[in-house]
């Protein structure tokens, strides 16, 4: 049996603020094993960045991980020290961010970054240094690599930015990397490049990689597995085309309904209905129950992960596992 690169069990990052405790992950799980993608769905505010930023170590006051454990091989990093986990970041795990100024300097030549981003990890020339982050560039689908090292981030396009961005993740052939809405702010072709190219980097490497994103259609084709997050829980988790060829929970019905690719032609999109719940009030019980069509008196306590079928885990009482009546 393979060993997961990552295992997530019980995870709750809480943050204390002076409105209340605001739960934004809570009692998540999952494992990502070496060269597959793991897309973790959910509208904003669900947890998915939280959790990605839990594993990494970046959680900021007045957020703490107050439960669970998060295992990166043999390691436990909840337990990590500040340095390990510094030493961790950007060699073993690597974040690509939304904005890929977050990982690009302004004022220095994208060579220069990539250089220096390799020799601070590894003990080599400058010159097989140059030649990795050449590599690196090329492997991200960057035309004229050699041309693109001399300029500097603002000479390049938003597309080119986040590519060399990817880059960068990859370049110290990191064990795990977790991208965090990396390809929001680009156009759906680019998306969908950028996405191909690093599962296709993802599976020649070994990489593991949790893909962050509110938009199922951008992992619908290219993750192996999906995590939908609710309201800082996973609320239905299997392999990408048993979740969308069967999905369990109420949500992420909900959610495929609301892709367009996903309806017929000339059809409406179905919306679900009502609004996200502030992460300080949430309702009672099951906190999807005051927007879920098949909620019961059952849902006003919470429910606990079941696995109705195998290798799926669904935190529901009433799964669609068929026509079936909802008491
Ligand atoms: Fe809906 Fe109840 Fe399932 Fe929650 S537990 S999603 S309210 S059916």
């Amino acid at each position: 049996m393979t060993q997961a690169t990552l295992t997530v069990k019980g995870l709750k990052t809480h943050f204390f603020t002076k409105a209340g405790i605001i739960k934004a992950v809570d009692d998540v799980s999952f494992s990502v094993e070496p060269g597959q993608v793991l897309g973790l769905v959910g509208e904003s505010g669900s947890g998915k960045s939280i959790t990605g930023y839990s594993v990494i170590g970046l959680v900021d006051q007045p957020g703490r991980i107050v439960e669970g454990s998060i295992w990166y091989r043999n390691e436990d990093l909840v337990s990590a020290s500040e340095e390990r986990l510094r030493q961790l970041r950007g060699s073993k795990i690597a974040m690509i961010f939304q904005d890929p100024m977050m990982t690009l300097n302004p004022v220095l030549r994208i060579d220069t970054q990539m250089i220096e981003a390799v020799l601070a990890h590894e003990r080599i020339s400058r010159r097989e240094a140059r030649s990795r982050a050449l590599d690196a560039l090329a492997m991200v689908g960057i035309p004229a690599p050699a041309q693109r090292l001399r300029n500097y981030p603002h000479q390049l396009s938003g597309g080119m930015r986040q590519r060399v961005a990817i880059a960068i993740a990859f370049l110290n052939k990191p064990d795990l990397i977790i991208a965090d809405e990396p390809t929001t702010a680009l156009d759906v072709t680019i998306q969908a490049q950028i996405l191909h190219e690093a599962q296709k980097l993802c599976s020649r490497t070994g990489t593991a990689m949790i893909w962050i994103t509110h938009d199922l259609a951008v992992v619908a084709g290219l993750a192996d597995r999906i995590a939908v997050m609710y309201a800082g829980r996973i609320v239905d988790q299997g392999a990408l085309d048993d979740v969308l060829d069967r999905p369990l929970h109420p949500y992420t019905v909900g959610l495929l309904g609301s892709v367009p690719s996903s309806n017929k032609r000339g059809q409406r999109l179905r919306q679900i209905p009502g609004m996200t719940p502030s992460m300080l009030n949430l309702p009672e019980g099951c906190p999807f129950r005051t927007r879920c069509p098949r909620a019961s008196a059952r849902c006003l306590e919470a429910p606990e992960i079941s696995q109705p079928l195998p290798g799926r885990e669904v935190r529901c009482y009433h799964p669609h596992l068929g026509e079936e009546a909802v008491a």
